[in-house]
């Protein structure tokens, strides 16, 4: 079964940490150990795993993407968000993470974020989590 998770961004470009909801998520199914898909069903918007304590690095993080991918440049695409559907494509929009003893196996200092690149907008993320299964003996 797979789960959504409500994002509403409130920024064109913003990070939002969502690892406390996947958590929940995984705490909901009451698995234990298995694998956590988490997919972006969005062109404009992505996810990635990054550092989760000082939130200075996700702004660095934005500034790059966008010194590297501006808003304005000879884009063929008219609709004004080239520039949304580009980062969407360099940072992606999946991720799988383990999780065992019912948590999410992430370092000590990551974090999940859902990246919006075209906000303000209402977004949701899918949340598939897989029960680890034991191989017969
Ligand atoms: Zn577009």
């Amino acid at each position: 079964m797979v789960k959504y998770i409500n994002v509403r961004s409130r920024a064109r470009n913003e990070f939002i940490d969502i690892t406390d909801k996947i958590q929940e998520a995984i705490k909901d199914e009451g698995i234990t150990s298995g694998i956590c898909y988490i997919y972006v069903p969005h062109t404009t918007a992505g996810v990635t795993i990054n550092e989760g304590a000082d939130t200075s690095v996700q702004r660095d993080i934005q500034a790059a993407l966008s010194r590297l991918i501006p808003f304005e440049a000879d884009y063929s695409h008219r609709e004004g968000n080239a520039d949304a559907h580009i980062k969407s494509t360099l940072v992606g929009i999946s991720k799988i993470v383990f999780v065992e003893d019912g948590k999410l196996l992430l370092g000590t200092w990551q974090a999940i974020y859902f990246c919006e690149f075209d906000g303000p907008r209402h977004r949701r993320v899918a949340v598939k989590i897989v029960k680890a299964v034991k191989a017969a003996s």
